[in-house]
């Protein structure tokens, strides 16, 4: 199979003419500098342009409201599956007693609650890693993965790179209360964009995507096209050119700037800067930091799971 891109047109920065990173000034004649973002800062402009103000263009950035119980649990969980591949010893109950050991004691009720979610993040650890083959070393592990495509800038982190069969993987971990459907794998912007990313940087094409779903060890699976996953590159872009056109309104307006109105609902009584926000505080209660962990309360939306 090729390895050419020639209709996600993922181009190298030296093709695009630009420097990386930058929101520098343009003059005449000059290429549009870069716009640089992860796949959570384009979903953070999706879901909310006031959220997304706080948390990048703010400067100082309003402080953000302490970590919740179920990132404390999630960050544990990737830090274990991640060292576990360091281990001379990888035997399901080692990933388990890794938990135990990188356990973040931070968001929850009580010293109770946070000991209940220890065991059980650990029995779910080991569990998982029971179905994990131990000697087929993944070819990435929380490995940074970029593209430029035009004027856009994707760079994010990849929990695994697996390769079966000759074909490469993305993995990624969750730890979700609900475990997510084909359907999530389908849709997520981020899978596809690490897709796209895995494509441009080993030169093979990337097509088949993966949600684990450590708690209960199910697999959200997805296998994208060539012309899916150009159609998330091009969703991307388009993202980042309204994020690019509000920012200029902001440079220009500076606080008379309605680039980046509140989008109030749910995500109201999850988001960080709801103490910066009234139209926020007004659209819903804020949730305890440990309710994401409760079955009586909805689940937070998956944006903001493991921020
Ligand atoms: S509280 Fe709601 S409206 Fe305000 S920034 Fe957060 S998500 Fe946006």
């Amino acid at each position: 199979m090729s390895a050419e891109l020639p209709r996600l047109s993922l181009v190298s920065e030296a093709d695009a003419g630009t420097t990386a990173g930058g929101e520098q000034g343009s003059f005449p004649g000059m290429p549009t500098p870069l716009y640089a973002a992860s796949p959570s800062k384009l979903l953070a402009f999706l879901d909310c342009p006031r959220r997304y103000r706080f948390a990048y263009l703010d400067r100082p950035s309003p402080p953000k409201r302490a970590q919740r119980a179920h990132t404390s649990l999630g960050n544990a969980v990737h830090n274990a599956l991640r060292d576990w591949w360091d281990e001379a010893e990888r035997t399901p109950a080692r990933g388990g007693a890794l938990v135990h050991d990188r356990w973040i004691d931070v968001g929850f009720r009580d010293a109770a609650q946070s000991a209940h979610w220890r065991a059980e993040s650990a029995r779910a650890v080991t569990a998982y890693l029971a179905l994990v083959d131990p000697s087929d070393q993944p070819r990435g592990i929380e490995r940074t993965v970029s593209f430029v495509s035009g004027d856009l800038r994707v760079q994010g982190r990849i929990d695994r790179l697996d390769e079966r069969d000759g074909e490469l993987v993305v993995v990624d971990y969750k730890t979700s209360r609900v475990a997510p459907t084909d359907d999530d794998a389908r849709f997520s912007l981020p899978l596809a964009l690490y897709a796209a990313a895995v494509w441009k940087m080993w030169r093979r094409p990337t097509f088949a995507v993966e949600l684990h779903h450590v708690p209960t060890g199910t697999v959200a699976r997805h296998r994208h096209t060539r012309e899916s996953l150009t159609r998330q590159v091009e969703r991307a872009k388009a993202i980042a050119r309204d994020a690019r056109r509000a920012e200029g309104d902001l440079a220009v307006h500076a606080e008379r700037s309605e680039a980046f109105p509140p989008v109030t609902g749910p995500l109201c009584g999850w988001c960080d800067y709801r103490a910066h926000c009234l139209p926020g505080q007004q659209a819903a209660p804020e949730q305890a930091d440990w309710a994401a962990l409760e079955g009586s309360t909805p689940a937070p939306p998956v944006s903001i799971e493991r921020e």
